[in-house]
């Protein structure tokens, strides 16, 4: 079973706000499962 590299992509895991369900597109901060939107902001 040959897959081209769209059908990859098209089979990865794609992220998923928690909160409104929306997609995430920032993969590279993989601690975030929430969007910009409903990420709350901590200062710590
Ligand atoms: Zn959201």
């Amino acid at each position: 079973m040959v897959k081209s590299i769209v059908e990859f992509f098209k089979n990865l895991p794609s992220k998923q706000c928690v909160k409104c369900g929306s997609l995430i597109e920032e993969q590279h901060e993989s601690y975030i499962h929430t969007c910009d939107e409903c990420t709350e902001v901590h200062d710590i």
